[in-house]
């Protein structure tokens, strides 16, 4: 087993340390506080080829795969977790179902834009009735004029407002089945219903933002509920096929949970960064506080959770990189490197003392941010039921 890097992927991490030490750390605190998406930084960044790294070279991007995108995340990640949220939502759950799933025709018009990072993408699963239970959503898509009327809500959708922003990837239901029944929010047993992929571009009548969600952490990252009224969109998108919609939107799932489980990981590590430097630094009884073992077993313990966290995030990047079975390796990476972010920024926070709690400092903006990594992408309780699943009737344990 080789657990070094290659060298080139340490030479695109160097890139994104000094960019992040240059572009994002000074202003990330700035942002935070005055709810500013940096949409120029997010060109920088394109021009540094980063907004188009999974993306394909005959679209524009740079396709250097998980492995180089994780190594990317974990130093942009540790700067600013708001500025890296819009980021992986760019890079995966966005442009995954156009990429996976459009025509060529599509793929140009809609995913090349965001490789050039002239525009971004967004996508849309859930509403106010139906996160977990996508089988639940209420958006219908109905055939009209020889395309699609769309009517419904969609909540909690990232990077879908801001001056950058290309349109906006949704599931709707297309057919309700024989029965009519609608799932609703409990469990979706209603046989034979169809689903669609759709893409609506900015601009589409009908087709309204509502207002930006104020957050917990994350205040840099655009997020909102979006209204869809007799929106009509031509045939041509459709993405995929009708029917298929759901089975895609849960495919491009995976991939989106190794670029979570990456941010968790570069939020982990700032943290315990922060907790080592503040434990040599602040005295306390004459000694540094680093060298009461209370405070040094809360750093041993975090610098382990880290490393495993790392194992697994790469494991899984490596695994989507050789074309082998990852949705276990990737539900796993996020489920525990999540988990890890939260002990780690709680922890830091109680080694930095009162001076954590202030709003100036760094580790109460990290504390802030790593909650949503245990809810978004599928909640960690959804992780725990996808491992579980894949051990009892899937490909068992290696799968
Ligand atoms: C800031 C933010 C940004 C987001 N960005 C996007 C985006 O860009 N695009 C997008 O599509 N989505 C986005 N989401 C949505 C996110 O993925 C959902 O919030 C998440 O999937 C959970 O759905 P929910 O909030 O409706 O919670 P619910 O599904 O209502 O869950 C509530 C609780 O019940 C538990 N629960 C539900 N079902 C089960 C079950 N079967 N077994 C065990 N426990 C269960 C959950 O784990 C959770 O603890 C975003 C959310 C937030 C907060």
């Amino acid at each position: 087993m080789d657990f070094d890097l290659p060298d080139e992927t340490r030479a695109l991490q160097r890139m994104c340390r000094d960019f992040a030490d240059r572009e994002i750390r000074p202003y990330a605190a700035e942002w935070s506080e005055t709810e500013h998406v940096p949409t120029g930084t997010y060109k920088k960044m394109g021009e540094l080829g980063l907004m188009g790294m999974l993306v394909e070279e005959r679209y524009g991007g740079g396709d250097a795969g998980f492995v180089a995108y994780v190594a990317a995340m974990e130093e942009i990640g540790r700067a600013d977790q708001s500025l890296a949220s819009g980021w992986n939502a760019h890079s995966t759950i966005a442009s995954l179902p156009l990429a996976t799933f459009g025509t060529e025709e599509q793929t140009q018009r809609w995913r090349a834009p965001g490789a050039a990072a002239t525009h971004r993408g967004a996508v849309g699963l859930p509403e106010p009735t139906a996160g977990s239970d996508a089988r639940g959503i209420r958006t219908r898509a109905v055939r009209a004029d020889g395309g699609w009327l769309i009517n419904g809500t969609k909540m909690f959708i990232t990077t879908a407002g801001t001056d950058m922003s290309l349109g906006v990837t949704l599931l709707a239901v297309t057919d309700d089945g024989a029965d009519g029944a609608d799932g609703g929010n409990g469990g979706g047993g209603a046989g034979g219903k169809r689903f669609g992929t759709f893409f609506v571009p900015d601009g589409t009548a009908g087709y309204e933002k509502g207002r930006r969600l104020r957050k917990l952490g994350w205040h840099a990252c655009d997020t909102r509920e979006l209204v869809f009224t007799d929106c009509w969109i031509p045939d041509d998108h459709l993405i995929g096929d009708d029917g298929n919609g759901l089975k895609q939107f849960m495919q491009v799932l995976d991939p989106g949970r190794i670029s979570v489980a990456a941010l968790a990981l570069s939020l982990a590590s700032a943290a315990l960064e922060m907790a080592v430097r503040h434990s040599t630094e602040r005295e306390q009884f004459g000694r540094r506080i680093g060298d009461f073992q209370a405070v040094g077993h809360k750093l041993a313990d975090m610098a382990t959770e880290v490393e495993a966290a790392r194992a697994l995030v790469y494991r899984a990047a490596w695994l989507a990189d050789s074309g082998r079975p990852y949705a276990q390796a990737a539900a796993m990476a996020k489920l525990y490197a999540s988990e890890v972010a939260n002990r780690c920024a709680r922890d830091s926070v109680q080694i930095h003392g009162g001076y954590g709690y202030i709003r100036e400092s760094e580790i109460s903006r990290f504390y802030a941010d790593a909650k949503i990594l245990e809810i978004g992408e599928g909640t960690n309780e959804v992780q725990r039921n996808v491992i579980a699943r894949t051990l009892t009737t899937g490909p068992g344990a290696r799968g």
